[in-house]
């Protein structure tokens, strides 16, 4: 997993060097040149020295004379003369070498050399630095000719398990394991295939939501198969340039098929396979080249030779149908959110990683954490580990993951927002109304836990209801229940106080949505019957619908909406008032309590007479 990589000096680092250099020379050289601590005299004695043949060199400049005397290291003198014409005679009579003017000693190619020459060299090494750290900026891997690498491919290569990742890692996902094991197979035993004449695929695409283990599926490929494996991230692709990306991907390919048998994976492929649109004009012509570039590879190699292209995207509607074509990407391999037991083991394996008590149940665990991701339960049982230290205890416990779920589901608890009393009573009265309502009704899910404690999410309370079993399949009456339940905590509000409240604004868009779908996606209505009316456009990101109806059509869905919810508030407004007195009753326990938990709502709920009624309500 490691890549080796040469630690990159900073820029400044170069310029620290240049800026060191320059104030060298200007110490070293230039004072020794040009200060040399001159002596002034006056001309009387520069005459005696000259008498006494103690004058060495003399030069003129002028009114002034500079000069040396004989001693080792000579010293040097400054002295103004007079308009003497008998200088020279004196001078050539005392044997002293003398000329005019040699301005400074310095010697002048060395003058030369420091003020043009010196700049220029310096500069131009500044220069080629600069451009050697542009260039391992931009993607070469940098080492030998910076010019070389311009455009190359900087995928990471695995060798033979270093991830040190495996299928053993990965829970759950036992159809994408078994697909993935069977090109791992190729790879190993071509010849097993050749024999009966299959072919291998020569891609596979690995969709799903994010953060359900495709990544880490393809990290696992990387550890059991025992061949060289290109990872590259699609929007590495993307770059600066135009045609840059084009020109890696044919690296990337050209690499492969030197290592073959191996594999490529290419993650979040939608960032360079997006769908190409018709316009000819549009601006993207960069991203398009790369796709083509990648097209025209995955077409141009053999399979036979064992190079198997993965790729992973959690937009598989925004793919090009180019891509997805036969002889590409043929295989998809879905990668779901997990099941119950997918749950189950997914937390197994993660916390594997944690001190737990004995008794954790991890059943229940998953049953709570329902519509969780590999990637959040993965994070709960890292926020329980978290709680656990927290509170100064060496091992994670039940409760500990219970309130991690909370956590994922719900924010933190919000321990300082302070409620006033009144608050309090509403907020109580509201999660009674859901869990009165919830527990009023047959075909919902049981309530395990209500609570009134503040969450960071916003949230002023919640009711946790928790199916017993995995759901795939939700009925028209529990769907329209669900509606009831969502609007139980305003009705509550509403009855007891005579008066509404915000608290209900998320209760208001679930129950919208649920009704909306119902009637354009679920064909549950008698007027449209089984009609779409909405189509999804992204399953696995958020799952946003276009509506797909003429206008007429839309105002009477919005209407229709309008309708149900009411229906749904009416029903819920009705149980309520039948039990107008176990509301009171465990609005105020809750009130006191702050949290409960489903059996004491059940207890209170049940406890003394039981009135037929209820029993056989709905
Ligand atoms: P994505 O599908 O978005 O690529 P990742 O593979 O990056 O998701 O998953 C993120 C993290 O979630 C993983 O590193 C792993 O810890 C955890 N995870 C997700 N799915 C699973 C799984 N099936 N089994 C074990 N861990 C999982
Ligand atoms: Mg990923
Ligand atoms: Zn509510």
């Amino acid at each position: 997993m490691k890549q080796v990589q040469k630690p990159k000096k900073p820029l400044i680092f170069y310029y620290l060097i240049a800026f060191i250099v320059l104030i060298l020379l200007n110490f070293l050289l230039v004072p020794s040149l040009s200060n040399r601590n001159i002596h002034e005299v006056d001309y009387g004695t520069f005459l005696d020295m000259v008498e006494a043949k103690q004058v060495s060199t003399v030069e003129l400049d002028g009114d002034t004379i500079y000069f040396t005397d004989k001693e080792e290291k000579p010293n040097y003198y400054e002295t103004t003369t007079f308009d003497d014409p008998g200088l020279v005679d004196r001078l050539d009579e005392a044997g002293c070498k003398f000329g005019r003017v040699a301005q400074q000693a310095m010697n002048p190619i060395l003058s030369i050399l420091l003020s043009w020459v010196l700049p220029v060299v310096i500069f131009w090494g500044l220069g080629q630095l600069l451009t050697k750290q542009l260039m391992k900026k931009m993607g070469g891997g940098g080492a030998g000719n910076p010019f070389m690498s311009f455009g190359k491919s900087n995928a990471k290569v695995y060798v033979q398990s270093t991830t040190g990742i495996t299928f053993h890692d990965v829970a759950g996902e036992d159809e994408a394991k078994e697909l993935l094991t069977e090109i791992v197979d190729f790879l190993h035993t071509p010849q097993k295939y050749q024999e009966i004449g299959a072919v291998c695929p020569k891609g596979a695409l690995l969709v799903g939501p994010p953060g359900t283990g495709k990544t880490l599926l393809a990290k696992a490929v990387a550890g059991e198969a025992h061949v060289p494996f290109f990872s590259i991230s699609g929007s590495e692709f993307v770059e600066m340039f135009v045609g840059m990306g084009a020109s890696k991907v044919r690296d990337l390919f050209k690499q492969a098929n030197e290592k073959a048998p191996c594999i490529v994976f290419i993650d979040e492929i939608d960032t360079i396979g997006k769908k190409r649109d018709g316009q000819g004009f549009s601006g993207n012509d960069e991203r398009e080249q790369t796709l083509n570039q990648l097209l025209t590879e995955m077409d141009g190699f053999d399979a036979s030779k064992g190079v198997v292209i993965l790729a992973a995207t959690n937009r598989p509607d925004s793919l090009d149908p180019a891509l997805l074509r036969p002889g590409r990407f043929d295989r998809r391999i879905p990668v779901e959110l997990p099941d119950l037991k997918g749950r189950e083991e997914i937390l197994k394996v993660h916390a594997r990683k944690v001190k737990l008590s004995d008794n954790v149940d991890f059943n229940a665990i998953a049953r709570a954490a329902s519509g969780a991701s590999g990637a959040e339960l993965a994070n709960m049982i890292n926020e329980a580990a978290l709680r656990a230290v927290r509170e100064n205890r060496k091992f994670v416990t039940q409760a500990d993951l219970e309130e991690s779920i909370e956590t994922v589901i719900a924010g933190y608890q919000k321990k300082n927002q302070v409620l006033s009393s009144k608050e309090r009573l509403i907020v109580s009265y509201h999660e009674i109304g859901h869990a009165l309502v919830a527990a009023l009704q047959t075909n919902s899910a049981p309530v395990t836990k209500i609570t009134i404690i503040p969450r960071t999410s916003g949230a002023l309370g919640y009711t946790m209801q928790v199916e017993e079993e995995e759901r795939n399949l939700m009925s028209q009456e529990e769907l329209t229940n669900k509606i009831a339940t969502l609007t139980g905590g305003r009705c509550a509000e509403k009855l007891i106080f005579n008066s509404i409240t915000t608290g209900a604004s998320n209760d208001i868009e679930q129950a919208t949505k649920l009704a909306r779908a119902m009637i354009t996606r679920f064909g549950m209505s008698e007027k449209f019957g089984m009609v779409a009316l909405e189509t999804q456009v992204n399953p696995y990101l958020g799952g946003d619908s276009s509506l797909s109806c003429s206008p007429e059509t839309a105002s009477q869905i919005d209407e229709m909406v309008v309708e149900a919810v009411k229906a749904g508030y009416d029903k819920a407004m009705q149980l309520l008032k039948d039990h107008q007195s176990k509301l009171h009753e465990l609005a105020k326990y809750l009130y006191e309590k702050e949290t409960i938990t489903g059996d004491e709502f059940m207890q209170i709920l049940y406890r003394k007479e039981i009135p037929e009624d209820i029993v056989n309500a709905e």
